[in-house]
């Protein structure tokens, strides 16, 4: 296997599919927990971030978040992220925060934001610009998405760029958020979802005729129908497409409908050269193991050429909310 060129590594480059809360590296979940009195070892972090599938991912996902519980925690997590962005030669970034998971605790939103965009300024200084996509758990119903919507409209801060829906899309069908997203598209957010990660293409097309998305949050279920592809290369919606995670939760698995799928067979290529546009991504990157420039590297391996990994450095920054 031949290196990624050098150029790609550091040319300056926009991430659109990052989840704060999947960022964490393993000494700052420890350095948290020991803030709450709670012992937690850099190695029991290392071992749950090892998981088998999307289940056990979903519940490390919760057991890291639940040391995320004041506003100064954020603030931790936002610097430790922002530089490992920013050494990456990343210049913009749009991060998923799981507002709905806040909520639930009983947090106030608002609260931890002002102490993440204050923790952030530094970085807009050194030239990394982050905007942030509010996110609802869909497995916690319409009415608790509702109150994402609404806690992002109270903020009125002009770096929400989007409201998103995250969690399990086998839950709760996508067209029974329609007033959600209504409502976030008249506060004037962007429309993002997770969809066609490990359901089935027809929760792409939901997502698209119901809830009008305007990126989809995986969205690798599409190369299952050839016409769902056609759709989103005349509608130009491109797919957040996030390899090292479809290993690590299984979701290639799932859409290939083999077990232990390599990187090579990804459906990337075969969803790029049809004209879908793609921003890659790293989704949790700690926890899968993941950096930016390691995608590029897996897009290299699954075989796009020079040129083309240019043009994916390209496309994220086409279809940023910026
Ligand atoms: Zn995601």
């Amino acid at each position: 296997m031949s290196v990624l060129p050098i150029r790609i590594a550091s040319l300056p480059k926009a991430e659109l599919h990052v989840h704060l809360e999947g960022s964490l590296q393993p000494a700052t979940v420890a350095k948290l927990a020991g803030r709450h009195g709670a012992e937690v070892r850099e190695e029991e972090v290392r071992r749950r971030y090892a998981f088998r599938d999307f289940a056990e991912f979903i519940e490390t996902f919760k057991w890291v978040t639940s040391f995320l519980r004041e506003p100064a925690d954020y603030a931790v997590v936002v610097r430790d992220f922002a530089e490992a962005l920013h050494v990456q030669h990343v210049v913009y970034a749009e991060v998923t925060l799981s507002v709905g998971v806040m909520q639930l605790r009983g947090q106030d939103p608002q609260a931890n934001f002002e102490a993440m965009l204050e923790a952030a300024e530094e970085f807009e200084a050194k030239g990394l610009r982050l905007r942030w996509v509010w996110d609802a758990v869909r497995q916690f119903g319409v009415e608790a998405a509702m109150a994402v919507v609404e806690a992002a409209g109270q903020c009125r801060s002009p770096k929400i760029v989007a409201f998103g829906i995250g969690g399990d899309e086998r839950s709760i069908p996508a067209r029974e958020f329609r007033a959600v997203y209504g409502r976030a598209a008249d506060l004037g957010m962007h429309r993002l979802i997770h969809a066609g990660e490990v359901g089935g293409p027809e929760n792409i097309r939901e997502a698209i005729e119901h809830l009008h998305a305007e990126r989809i949050g995986h969205g690798i279920a599409a190369v299952r129908d050839p016409a769902l592809m056609d759709l989103l290369v005349e509608r130009q919606i491109p797919l957040e497409v996030c390899p090292a995670s479809n290993i690590g939760t299984g979701a290639l698995d799932v859409q290939l409908g083999v077990t232990g799928a390599k990187i090579e067979q990804h459906p990337l290529p075969k969803l790029f050269r049809h004209g879908i546009p793609i921003v890659l991504s790293t989704d949790d990157p700690t926890m899968f193991h993941t950096t930016l420039t390691g995608e590029y590297e897996n897009a290299w391996r699954m075989g796009l050429n020079k040129v083309e990994l240019e043009r994916l450095v390209e496309m994220s920054f086409t279809h940023a909310f910026r």
